[in-house]
């Protein structure tokens, strides 16, 4: 690839500082080295491990030539800058017909935690996820713990200069092929609730760990269970202090929901773009109602973007989003379900009947493994029910339900 746009050197200091310079130097970065970016470009592999492979291969790229991945995260690890400059990198990405790595899903929602209360841990395993060498697993939900997050039974008890930790976890995107999981787990006793739980940095090799790999509908391997033997984790994994996991928890959550928002609503414009594409190109009769539809869709990912984007900036300015962000997660799925119910509908017969096998029927394939996953957006990261009741207690501080 051409080094002629690579800002390492002097201009990093410009762009660590300015999220607009950066993305217009790296808008004209994909476009000067469009070609060798294409290998990104069109379908994407269908399993679950190949597609990691394919996706950490892109952030190799782009933190090779350009150190691109490295923006807005703090020194020394990142180059400096706050989330504008990521989430104009995910931005970029999208405008260019570019996959957003799965891998950054989940770097926005477990980096910041680890950054924020973890700095020595940060400079040290950070690095590996800006090259795509390595990715982590987010480990919360439990069998009978999901919705209500601080029944959770996965304990750790110190040893020494280390903890112990005993338990299983459930759901785990990435689970099956993450190097580290980020795990909230029981250090206090259970009727403590949420004041007895400690965020904990757990090798995936450690001795203990084993996985599970679950299949969901679609027949993709998307999560996994992971589960915990007695497995000894030393003490400078905590990320925050022991017992105090709860309120690492919620900082988490706020770019949890809404960075993967950003996101998804830059994936979404760009599919949208394909279909509006594809539908045109077809020469065969819409359904009823189909270009209305297109149209709604696109005024839900503008709105989804909007919202957003007034959430990254109170986030680049270090306000605290808390319950907030439950709107942007709600926004989201509107986007996801409305998006690929209109992909289920426009494409009709293509959608339901492409053989996986054929070469020529990707395009419809790919929009059903998307239709099938585009299902857990009300659910994952927190069912849409749940950031409803969020919403109703603690931003619009309305009365419990049993006192009405
Ligand atoms: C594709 C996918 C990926 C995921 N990835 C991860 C991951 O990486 N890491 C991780 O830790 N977890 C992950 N999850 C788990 C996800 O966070 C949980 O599924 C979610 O929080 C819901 O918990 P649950 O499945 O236990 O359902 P439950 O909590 O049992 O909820 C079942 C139903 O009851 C409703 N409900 C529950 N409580 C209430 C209430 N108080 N008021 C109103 N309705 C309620 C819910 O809305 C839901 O409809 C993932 C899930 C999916 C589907």
């Amino acid at each position: 690839m051409s080094t002629s746009t690579a800002p390492l050197g002097p201009r990093a200091a410009e762009l660590a500082v300015d999220p607009v310079a950066y993305a217009l130097a790296l808008r004209e970065h994909l476009a000067d080295n469009s070609a060798d970016y294409d290998r990104w470009r069109g379908h994407e592999p269908m399993t679950v491990a190949e597609r990691n492979d394919h996706h950490a291969a892109l952030l190799r790229a782009l933190h090779d030539d350009g150190g691109w991945t490295r923006y807005g995260w703090p020194e020394p690890a990142g180059l400096g800058g706050d989330p504008r400059h990521r989430a104009a990198l995910y931005d970029e990405l999208s405008s260019a017909g570019l996959p957003v790595p799965d891998q950054c899903l989940v770097l926005e929602t477990l980096g910041n935690p680890v950054v924020h209360f973890a700095p020595s841990l940060a400079a040290e395993v950070m690095p590996a996820l800006f090259t795509g060498a390595q990715w982590w697993g987010q480990g919360f939900s439990e069998p009978e713990a999901g919705s209500d997050l601080a029944a959770l039974r996965c304990r750790a008890r110190r040893d020494g200069d280390h903890y112990v930790v005993s338990g299983q976890k459930l759901w785990m995107s990435f689970g099956a092929t993450a190097h580290r999981f980020v795990c909230l787990v029981r250090t206090g006793t259970p009727e403590a609730r949420h004041r007895g739980l400690t965020m904990l940095m757990i090798d995936a090799d450690a001795p203990g760990v084993s996985r599970r790999p679950v299949a969901l509908a679609s027949g993709q391997e998307e999560v996994s269970e992971v589960f915990f033997d007695d497995v000894r984790v030393p003490l400078s994994r905590a990320i925050g202090a022991q017992d105090q996991g709860w309120a690492v928890a919620m900082y988490l959550l706020q770019f949890e929901r809404s960075m993967f928002a950003w996101q998804s609503a830059g994936i979404a414009l760009r599919r949208l773009r394909d279909l509006r594409g594809r539908l045109a190109s077809s020469g065969t009769p819409l359904p009823d109602g189909t270009t209305g539809r297109l149209g709604s869709t696109y005024a839900d990912i503008v709105t989804l973007r909007s919202r957003s984007a007034a959430t990254i900036r109170r986030l680049a300015a270090g306000d605290t989003v808390g319950p907030e962000a439950s709107v942007d997660k709600i926004l989201l799925a509107t986007v996801e379900t409305g998006l690929h119910d209109l992909a289920r509908d426009a494409l009709g017969a293509d959608f339901l009947l492409a053989d996986p096998q054929d070469p020529h029927a990707l395009d419809s394939t790919a929009w059903r493994a998307e239709w099938w996953y585009s299902r857990s957006s009300t659910i994952l990261g927190g069912s849409a029910e749940v950031q409803r009741t969020i919403l109703a207690d603690h931003v619009l501080g309305l009365p419990q339900e049993s006192s009405r």
